[in-house]
């Protein structure tokens, strides 16, 4: 028995244990924008609802086209959004290898009993020759197609371009006439036309085989029962119940997953506006929140139940309920629904996962880098105790709440300013805040708004613009917190310096 003959008899023997078995298959030519993960969270809601498995398999036999650091991303991509794998790269399994440039073996195997059985040919046609083949096809309009050529030949032919060391791959032999039923959960059954259909490479000449064989040689030895991918795939499906049915195989029950569309209506594609679970990670969405929308991209519950915690979704999760429509990707939705969960957050645990987005560098979003690192951590929470109402994403913070931390505010006289008032009437009205606010006994938040009313009745100021002015003189915004809980924030020193300087700054 060959090695090979081993791997397989091992695999199959390990007992089947009758839960689902799901994967995420991506290949590392790209990075996985949010589609792509939106597939392995479907299997993974399936897996976990379950009690069945998920596993991570890297569709890797690309190899020209492989990025560097595209299978750390997915790894990473995963666990960020609290999608743990049980069999695949790193952590291993049962029914390894996971990568399929290590199963290579595998598939030629099958190839040469998919050679032997009369359901596949080596194709000795030469790259000039099909393209010349492909440029006729397309002058005369007809679909590109190959045109058999190598189908036919004899066992003295082949053994002649063999020995003459040609170069071959190998195309699956479909059928010419007849139909093949694509049975697909989402879909229903799907009928092609065979004389429709191509003889599709399914071994390149450098040995290592194409998705078409690889993914269902490995669907098959993995024992996956639910195959969820893209509905990209629709097309080749056909190739692919013929191949099982060549090697007699059960396919497992497909789900064609509709293309997240953009609010456009278009595909999302990675070029124009999909973004990743790293482009989330970096502009502070939260995982849970990122998750919670993904599961709703083509799926609900009862078209009304929007906010599903981890443990809520595993149990609501049902395949049944997946939509053929297609979600769309409304990032607008999903900035509400971070803001929402981030206003659940407790506090400290707000101030944990806020700080790394303050204290990273100012270029990359954090706060000016003049302000020293580490924050002080009971002040950065006082500070966003007020802000977290505000929040949308962690990220997106930091130049809202800078004027906290500055040792000195920039901006022109002219933001003092409030409509109606002039330079000589502002100083008036920031001279008696400042006067109010230095005489008092102690310096509470809860004590300053009544007074500063108060005044502004007594100097004839309007509320807005007495208190528009004091919050420009201190945070150099017209939008922030309420005034009186700044300035219990800031404090008494601070504070008082900050209107000093402005009415300077109205003087010059
Ligand atoms: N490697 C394929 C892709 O990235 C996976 C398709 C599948 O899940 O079968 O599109």
């Amino acid at each position: 028995m060959t090695q090979i003959d081993n791997h397989i008899q091992e695999q199959q023997s390990l007992s089947p244990t009758g839960k689902p078995r799901l994967r995420f298959a991506p290949s590392p030519t790209g990075f996985q924008h949010i589609g792509g993960f939106r597939t392995a969270l479907f299997s993974w809601l399936h897996a976990r609802h379950t009690g069945g498995q998920f596993i991570l398999r890297i569709e890797d036999t690309d190899t020209a086209r492989t990025i560097d650091g595209a299978v750390d991303d997915f790894i990473q991509g995963l666990n960020w959004l609290g999608l743990p794998y049980d069999e695949g790269p790193v952590i291993g399994g049962p029914y390894g290898p996971y990568y399929q440039v290590q199963r290579k073996a595998l598939y030629q195997h099958y190839t040469n009993q998919l050679i032997a059985s009369g359901h596949a040919y080596p194709c000795y046609c030469t790259p000039e020759r099909l393209e010349q083949m492909r440029k006729e096809q397309e002058a005369k309009k007809l679909p590109p197609r190959y045109d058999h050529h190598c189908r036919y030949l004899t066992a003295e032919e082949r053994a002649a371009n063999e020995a003459a060391g040609l170069t071959w791959t190998v195309r699956f032999a479909m059928p010419l006439d007849g139909e093949t039923v694509v049975h697909d959960q989402l879909h229903g059954d799907m009928v092609f036309k065979n004389s429709d259909l191509n003889d599709m490479v399914i071994l390149k000449s450098d040995g290592l085989a194409l998705y078409h064989l690889a993914h269902l040689v490995d669907d098959h030895l993995m024992g996956i029962t639910h195959a969820l991918r893209g509905e990209e795939w629709i097309s080749s499906a056909p190739l692919h119940i013929q191949i099982y049915q060549a090697l007699g195989w059960t396919p497992p029950l497909f789900y064609h997953l509709p293309s997240v569309l953009g609010k456009d209506k278009r595909k999302l594609s990675k070029r124009r506006n999909a973004p990743s679970w790293s482009d989330f990670q970096r502009e502070g969405y939260l995982p849970e929140a990122v998750f919670n929308f993904i599961a709703l991209l083509g799926w609900s519950y009862d078209d009304k139940t929007e906010f599903f915690t981890h443990e809520e979704l595993i149990k609501a999760f049902s395949l049944e309920r997946v939509g053929i429509s297609g979600g769309i990707y409304d990032p607008d939705k999903l900035l509400w629904m971070n803001g929402v969960y981030i206003r659940k957050l407790p506090l400290d645990e707000l101030v944990e996962r806020t700080l790394p987005y303050l204290e990273r560098p100012a270029e990359e979003g954090g706060l000016p880098d003049s302000v020293a690192r580490p924050l002080d951590h009971d002040y950065t929470t006082q500070v966003l105790r007020l802000e977290q109402e505000r929040m949308k994403t962690l990220g997106d913070t930091a130049s809202r709440i800078a004027f906290f931390f500055l040792d000195e505010l920039t901006y022109s006289p002219a933001a003092l300013i409030e409509k109606g008032m002039d330079s000589a009437r502002t100083r008036e009205a920031l001279t008696a805040a400042y006067n109010l606010l230095a005489g008092m006994e102690t310096w509470d938040a809860e004590l300053i708004e009544a007074p500063l009313r108060e005044l502004a009745k007594t100097t004839g100021f309007k509320v807005g613009q007495l208190f528009g002015s004091v919050r420009s003189a201190v945070s150099g915004l017209t939008a922030t917190p309420p005034l009186d809980d700044m300035l219990g924030v800031l404090g008494r020193k601070v504070s008082l310096q900050r209107i000093q300087k402005a009415i300077a700054l109205l003087q010059e």
